[in-house]
């Protein structure tokens, strides 16, 4: 596939409340975060294979699961395949269209969602975005932060839709 599919998961169903309660407990009880959906993302073909070969010959490097919060700009609670929009402002369908991009040589992420939220605005349809990574060697920078310098090492698996 050359464009992303993004799929919103069914409340209720094994995946939907892995992914649930991993972020709630990550919340840390700091937001009172309602979940409006939980969207699995698909990248494009290219990007997951770009992925999966840096895995693949970085076998010494862990991977692991973080939160990275965003901005958005769009009806992102009926996000679906065919609504990903090209609005500049709109950084979370960016990402969902091209994968992550270096900022300052590095992307930044944390294993704390309620940190992650830091970095979510209150969007067009008065929602936050947060996406639940993939990240090959990721290292630690202070605080709450971890980063890292490759795009490739970095995976986006879920896009929480919630408000707080
Ligand atoms: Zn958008």
């Amino acid at each position: 596939m050359t464009t992303a599919t993004v799929t919103p998961l069914q409340p209720g169903s094994n995946e939907y409340v892995t992914v649930q309660s991993k972020f709630t407990s990550k919340m840390a009880g700091k937001y009172n975060a309602q979940i409006h959906s939980i969207i699995k993302v698909e990248m494009p073909k290219h990007i997951t294979n770009n992925h999966e070969v840096y895995k693949k010959n970085n076998p010494s490097l862990r991977c692991d699961q973080y939160f990275h919060g965003t901005k958005n700009a769009c009806a992102i609670r009926n996000l679906n395949s065919s609504r990903i929009c090209k609005n500049t402002f709109c950084c979370v369908c960016g990402i969902i269209r091209t994968g992550f991009k270096l900022n300052n040589s590095h992307v930044w992420f944390s294993p704390d969602a309620w940190y992650s939220h830091g970095y979510t605005n209150v969007g067009t349809d008065s929602s936050r975005a947060m996406f639940i990574i993939d990240v090959v060697g990721a290292s630690y920078t202070s605080g709450y932060e971890y980063k890292v310098a490759r795009a490739e090492a970095i995976m986006p698996r879920y896009l929480i839709v919630y408000s707080s």
